[in-house]
């Protein structure tokens, strides 16, 4: 079983791969974590996550590459967050190609644009990956993780100026894709307005039916 997760920033792409990986037992690629980590010793990286650019396609391609040769994917992956650009997923499809493994379906999670504002604005996260909301969803004890315990932070690209330009570049760069999958018959709408539980069961529900 091999999915993508699509969806504008605040769509709720990450909460949902990560419940939809552990329910089926597969491994969740997800580019921005993968990023998050390489920030902390490139200063370059850093600098292009901070603004909310996107980085360079080839230096995206490689890393996907290269995770997706281990072995582990043989159970499955979902991919959140790659590709992001047209030219990335015509990069995917030569991958898969080469290696025959077959995609099942694309999620595009629906989520109308002040609402997923919204969301990104009151966000906060732990390092140990967890994800709160300031009013949706907050945290037993303010400021802190009930998981582990950490400090929450606002991530730098979740403040209000740098989410303008996440938006604006997903409807760049990121938006075409989803004229690019259409024709493949992968596409699987997903209403992300709902309540998140409602959300995974759509996403469930499409998996087990084979979609
Ligand atoms: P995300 O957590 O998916 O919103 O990603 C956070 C940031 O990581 C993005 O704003 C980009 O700077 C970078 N990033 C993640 N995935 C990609 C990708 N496929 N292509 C280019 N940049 C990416």
């Amino acid at each position: 079983m091999n999915y993508i997760i699509l969806g504008h920033p605040g769509a709720g792409k990450g909460t949902q791969a990560k419940k939809i990986a552990v329910k089926f037992g597969m491994v969740h690629l997800s580019t921005g974590d993968m990023f998050r980590e390489a920030k902390k010793s490139d200063e370059s990286i850093n600098k292009l996550l901070s603004s909310g650019q996107l980085v360079p396609d080839e230096i995206v391609v490689n890393m996907v590459r290269e995770r997706l040769e281990k072995n582990d994917i043989e159970k499955g992956f979902l991919l959140d967050g790659f590709p992001r650009t047209v030219k990335q997923a015509e990069e995917l499809d030569r991958m898969l190609r080469s290696e025959n493994i077959k995609m099942d379906g694309i999620f595009l999670i629906n989520v109308p644009f002040e609402e997923s504002v919204k969301r990104i604005a009151g966000r906060r996260v732990c390092a140990c990956g967890a994800s709160y909301h300031t009013i949706l969803l907050p945290p037993k004890e303010s400021g802190k993780c009930d998981r582990c315990g950490g400090v929450l932070f606002h991530r730098s690209d979740d403040k209000e100026d740098v989410i303008r330009d996440r938006f604006s570049v997903y409807e760049k760069q990121t938006k075409p894709l989803i004229e690019y999958y259409k024709e493949s018959g992968l596409l699987i709408y997903i209403d992300g307005l709902k309540s998140e539980s409602s959300v995974f069961e759509q996403i469930r529900g499409c998996i087990i039916s084979g979609r």
